[in-house]
This record gives C-alpha cells, structure tokens and sequence, in this order.
C-alpha cells in the first residue's frame, strides 16, 4: 500500500495566503489572508521556542484539576482562563502565591500555552533560580554568552513566566538583577506572570520599622525580593493566592451544609 503524504497545503496550495471572498461573495475585489497553516507553522515555532521544560510539556488549562478534592483550586484555574481569554486587551499580569505542589506552574504554562497556540503570542519560560544562574555564567570569560545575551529575551519577549521567584538566597547582586528584569518589562509594558512560594508580606525589616513584632515568622516575598519590588509586583501583576486541597477538612465541612 502508498501511503499518500500531502506536503502542500489545499487550502493554499504553498503560497501561505488564502483567498477571503468579499461579503457578497463576488470576485471582483478578491482579498487574501494569511492562511492557516502559517499560523500554526508560527504557533509551533512560538512552542518550541518557550523554553517550557519537559516536565510540564503536558501541562495545559484543560487538564488542570480543580474538583473534588481540589476544589479549592477552582478559582485560580477561572483566573488563569479569564485572563487567556482577555489578553492582550488586559495585558495585567499574574502573581500565583502558593505552597509547593498546588499546581502554580500547571497553570502558568496552561496559560502561556493557550497564547501561543491560540494567539500566536511569544511567550517564555524561565525558572528563576536556572535564569539567574545563566547570568552568573555568563561573566565567566569561557562561556560565550554574555549577560545581554541571556536578558534579551527576558526583556523582550511579549509574555515571561518567571517560575519559583524568591527560590534563590537573597543577595545585593540578586535583588539588582530582579529589580533590573522586572522595571525592564514594567517600562515597556509587558506582561509578566510570577509564580512564588512565599506569602505576599514586607520584610522583617519593614516590619520591625513599623513596630511589629514576632515570635516566629516565615520568609515573605518582601524578605526575598525586597520590598520595592515586591509593590512593583503589585503595579505589574494581580494576585491569585492558590489554596492547597485539604481533604479532611473539606469533607468536614461538606458534613456541615
Ligand atoms: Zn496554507
């Protein structure tokens, strides 16, 4: 048996336009558009090109679980949809708080999957620590990248995902270079999507300014970042605080309805 392979597209026939045909359906004023097989050639360049690892390849909005047990995480899937949906009429950006394993990543890659495929949009991945890590590098004479080089396209792209922000130690260097991505695409007005483990606080020092105390306190992303960046997140993105699935506590309060 052949098997019959079509290289050419039938609906362009390898030109890349499509013939619109007018309102009344005349032919006198034949008009072209790009044809769809140019959008999709585009869509999986965009794909490959966002550095979405392995591990999430498969992640997309329609396989994020949010019944059930994982009830709780209905709100931040809706969020996530409504703002595929929006973009770029709302080009506001996303800060996903919540503890490891709640799904953040899930749905930043969800989302800048959407974009690409749907919109045509350039979107990248970068996982904090690994991008900060390439920065590092690139001082290192031996390697031949230099610091723009990697910036540039944390700089430029349309859509950034800036995965686990605050994972890496806190440092003058680190908060420079956060503050240096992050006024970057605030100037230029890009959409940026954060997703963090650490809750939405100021810093101890900010605190202890203000005359809080206390006795124990977890790391907040005001500690992480700094506190100046931590409010140009707030100008940049909106907050989504994802709530972990408790199943005892759920069932315990379904017996209560
Ligand atoms: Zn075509």
């Amino acid at each position: 048996m052949i098997k019959v392979t079509t290289e050419v597209c039938p609906l362009c026939g390898g030109t890349g336009w499509k013939t619109v045909a007018d309102a009344d359906g005349a032919l006198k004023d034949r008009r072209v558009a790009r044809c769809d097989c140019q959008l999709r050639t585009r869509s999986e360049n965009l794909l490959a090109a966002a550095r979405i690892p392995k591990r999430y390849e498969h992640c997309e909005l329609s396989n994020f679980e949010f019944d059930g047990p994982h009830r709780s995480l209905a709100p931040a899937r809706m969020a996530a949809c409504k703002f595929v949906e929006n973009y770029p009429l709302d080009n506001v950006g996303l800060l996903l708080i919540g503890s490891i394993g709640v799904g953040k990543t899930h749905l930043a890659v969800g989302i800048i999957k959407e974009l690409i495929v749907g919109k045509g949009i350039a979107c990248l991945f970068y996982d904090y620590r690994e991008l900060l890590k390439q920065i590092q590098n690139s001082y290192n004479d031996t390697v031949k990248a230099t610091e723009l080089d990697v910036l540039r396209p944390v700089f430029e792209t349309e859509v950034l995902v800036l995965d686990e922000l605050g994972a890496t130690r806190p440092t003058d260097w680190v908060w420079d270079t956060v503050s240096l991505i992050l006024n970057s695409r605030y100037n230029n007005k890009l959409t940026t999507i954060i997703t963090t483990n650490f809750p939405d606080g100021m810093s101890a020092e900010a605190e202890t300014r203000q005359g809080i105390k206390r006795l124990k306190r977890e790391d907040t992303l005001g500690d992480r970042i700094g506190d100046r960046m931590r409010s140009r997140l707030h100008e940049m993105c909106r907050i989504i605080t994802i709530e972990g699935a408790d199943f005892r506590q759920q069932v315990k309060s379904a017996s209560f309805r």
